[in-house]
C-alpha cells in the first residue's frame, strides 16, 4: 500500500512504515527493524540507503549485489541498502518529540523501547552526523553500552541512548523471566 497523505510530525506515533512509499522516507529518519529479540537501527540518508552500526558477526554471509554488504566486507558504522538493513524484515520508524501526555496515554499500543519524548535534530542535520561516523566511526561495539541504537539516537539527538537496553534490562530483573545472562545470550552478535 503507497500511503499518499502528508505524515503529521508529532502525533504520529505509529512504527510500522513498511508500506510507505520509499521516496516519501525522510532523510535523517531514524528507523528500525524487528527481529525475533531485537530492533536493528539506523538512520535513512535518501537513494535507498543507511547507515548503521553493525555488531562484528552481523549481515549477510554472501556480499549483496546492490552495496557490497557482507558480515565479511566490514563492521562497525556502515553504508548499505535499505534491503541489506531489513534483511527481510518490516521497515519501522523510530518516534522522537513525543509528547509526555500522549506517550502515556498511548504506552499500551505503542512499543515503548521506540517512543520518546527526546527531540530529534533536523533531517539534513542527521544525515551529516551519521556520515561524519561512517568516516570517523562510533568506538568499540558493545551491546550494553554502544550499540545500533545509541548509534541511531545520537546522530538524532547528539545524546546516545538505548531504551531497548534499559527495558531489557528492566524486564531482566522481573522473576517472572530467565535470568539476565540467558536473556542477553539471544542479544549476543544479532544487534
Ligand atoms: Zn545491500
Amino acid at each position: 500500500m503507497i500511503v499518499e497523505e502528508e505524515v503529521p510530525p508529532i502525533l504520529q506515533v505509529e512504527h510500522g512504515i513498511a508500506g510507505w512509499d520509499i521516496r516519501l522516507i525522510p532523510e535523517g529518519l531514524h528507523i528500525y527493524v524487528h527481529r525475533p529479540l531485537y530492533t536493528h537501527h539506523g538512520i535513512y540518508i535518501g537513494d535507498g540507503k543507511v547507515i548503521h552500526f553493525v555488531g562484528p558477526k552481523a549481515g549477510p554471509t554472501r556480499a549483496c549485489k546492490k552495496c557490497g554488504f557482507s558480515r565479511n566486507t566490514g563492521h562497525g558504522v556502515v553504508e548499505t541498502c535499505l534491503e541489506c538493513f531489513l534483511h527481510g524484515g518490516s521497515l519501522c520508524r523510530y518516534n522522537y518529540n513525543v509528547p509526555r501526555m500522549i506517550l502515556s496515554i498511548t504506552s499500551h499500543t505503542m512499543c515503548p523501547n521506540c517512543t520518546t519524548t527526546e527531540r530529534s535534530k533536523s533531517g539534513s542535520e542527521i544525515v551529516e552526523t551519521a556520515k561524519e561516523k561512517l568516516k570517523e566511526g562510533f568506538g568499540k561495539y558493545n551491546l550494553l553500552s554502544n550499540n545500533c541504537e545509541h548509534f541511531a539516537t545520537f546522530c538524532s539527538t547528539g545524546t546516545a541512548f538505548s531504551q531497548q537496553v534499559k527495558h531489557t534490562a528492566a524486564l531482566a530483573a522481573s522473576p517472572l523471566l530467565p535470568p539476565a545472562p540467558l536473556l542477553l545470550m539471544f542479544y549476543r552478535n544479532n544487534i
